[in-house]
């Protein structure tokens, strides 16, 4: 008899742990795992600010793919999804032959959502993916050298980051330390530049507890940080930003990264799939409602938290829960049991960085400030690496040396 084949989509942090449990679940001779993604690489995408701000080492984001699994029983193929048709159960894919599936897990992680503001998709830069952040980068440092060389050059470089959010905040933290370093490097007083963080909503990490949030504002206030709190991204021009607030519009020379909010990929989200507010919902035992077959987890999906009657953030935390879930669930199914187990997920909490030498926020409910949750930053990302590859993805991606410095 054939053997099923369960096709991954994403090996971002729902795809791959769904990925590697499945193949401890699953025998040989049970099914044939295929796990689809652009890149022969998974990104650490939680660390993704630092290489925008150009903080982050290059060596250390990216694990090879095939270094995770036992390439005898995962089959990687390295491609673009394009579609998914959902009646022949088959993934389209951008240079291959359409893919078959008996079992199918969407895993495509987010893309900035951008409400319909103008100029943000055309003008602003998002930390989107690797090579995304990588740009970002780039064109900062490009900034710096274009300021340093004009001589007719405006009163002040001016960086806006939109939204302050979790992402907004950490990489405003990353950017406030690299600024000194370029204003050394290009010969620049510090002054001369300025690092907006523009926010609708009257407080930074809008609905976290209230004494983290002020903390981290002050610290990065220290930093050189200025807030634009209850003020909004009106529109993004080729060169300029035009905010919004109760003081009336300004007009600033700037460039715009925007941390506004994400949504699922739409590859999937609204186009295979019904979303809502740009995400999948998934059902108790993650599925897309109305297949038995298709699971959807990680930012695409959104699961209803029945305590707050809201859906839970999109983060790697429920990313990683839910792949546990969902491989459990996709081998009962293979393996022909009935039951299905609920996601029912316990959050930890959340911690923001602050820079590299600071970071605050509630874990297990308790409130942690400075070097405490830097610690607990650096020993988050280490168990996720121990869950993905063990000591050795530890020992090599861990930042050990980084944590350590301090
Ligand atoms: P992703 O990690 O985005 O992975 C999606 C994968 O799909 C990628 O490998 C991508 O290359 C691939 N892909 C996309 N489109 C296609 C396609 N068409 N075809 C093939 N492959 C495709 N959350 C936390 O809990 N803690 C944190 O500290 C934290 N820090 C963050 C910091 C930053 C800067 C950002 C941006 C987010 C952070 N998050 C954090 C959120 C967290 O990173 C996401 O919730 C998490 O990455 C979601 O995992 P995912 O697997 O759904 O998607
Ligand atoms: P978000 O939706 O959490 O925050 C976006 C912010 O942008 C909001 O505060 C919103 O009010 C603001 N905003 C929206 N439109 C605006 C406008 N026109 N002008 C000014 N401000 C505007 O998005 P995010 O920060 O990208 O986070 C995405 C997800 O990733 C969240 O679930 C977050 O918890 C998670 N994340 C977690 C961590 C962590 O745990 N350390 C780090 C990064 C991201």
């Amino acid at each position: 008899m054939k053997k099923p084949r369960v096709v991954i989509l994403g090996s971002g942090y729902a795809g791959i742990l769904t990925t590697v449990r499945l193949q401890r679940l699953l025998h040989r001779h049970e099914a044939e795992i295929v796990l689809v993604n652009k890149h022969n690489y998974h990104y650490m995408t939680t660390w993704l600010h630092e290489t925008a701000a150009g903080t982050g080492d290059d060596n250390i984001i990216t694990i090879d793919i095939d270094s995770v699994f036992d390439t005898n029983r995962v089959r990687f193929i390295k491609d673009t999804v394009v579609d998914i048709q959902k009646d022949a159960q088959l993934v389209i894919l951008e240079n291959g032959d359409p893919l078959a599936y008996d079992y199918l897990v969407v895993g495509l992680g987010y893309e900035p959502a951008t409400y319909g503001i103008p100029g943000i998709a055309e003008y602003s830069h998002t930390i989107r993916s690797i090579n995304s952040a990588r740009e970002i980068r780039t064109i900062i440092e490009n900034r710096f050298a274009e300021y340093a060389m004009r001589k007719d050059h405006p009163e002040r470089l001016i960086f806006v980051v939109g939204g302050a959010g979790f992402t907004g905040i950490e990489f405003v933290g990353e950017l406030a330390e690299r600024i000194p370093q370029l204003c050394t490097r290009f010969g620049i007083h510090p002054d001369q530049v300025r690092l907006l963080n523009v926010e609708g909503a009257p407080s930074i990490l809008a609905g976290f507890d209230e004494s983290i949030a002020t903390y981290t504002q002050s610290s990065l206030e220290q930093m050189g940080v200025e807030f634009r709190l209850s003020t909004k991204i009106k529109s993004v021009g080729p060169e300029h930003v035009t905010l919004l607030s109760e003081r009336g519009e300004e007009t600033l020379a700037a460039m715009v990264i925007w941390t506004g909010g994400i949504q699922g990929n739409t590859v999937v989200c609204d186009t295979v799939f019904e979303a809502d507010r740009g995400r999948i919902p998934a059902d108790e035992f993650l599925r897309i409602p109305g297949y038995t077959n298709a699971f959807v987890i990680g930012d695409c999906s959104s699961f209803l938290n029945k305590k707050t009657g809201r859906p839970y953030p999109p983060t790697a935390q429920i990313a990683i829960l839910q792949s546990k879930t969902c491989a459990d669930n996709v081998a009962a199914l293979v393996q022909g049991k009935r039951t299905l187990k609920p996601f029912d997920p316990f959050m930890k909490g959340a911690v923001t960085s602050i820079g590299k030498h600071d970071a605050a926020g509630v874990v297990f409910g308790i409130k942690l400030k400075g070097k405490l949750a830097v610690f607990m930053k650096a020993l988050i990302d280490v168990r996720y690496l121990w869950m993905l590859g063990g000591l050795k993805l530890v020992f090599t991606k861990g930042k050990i040396a980084e944590f350590l410095a301090s």
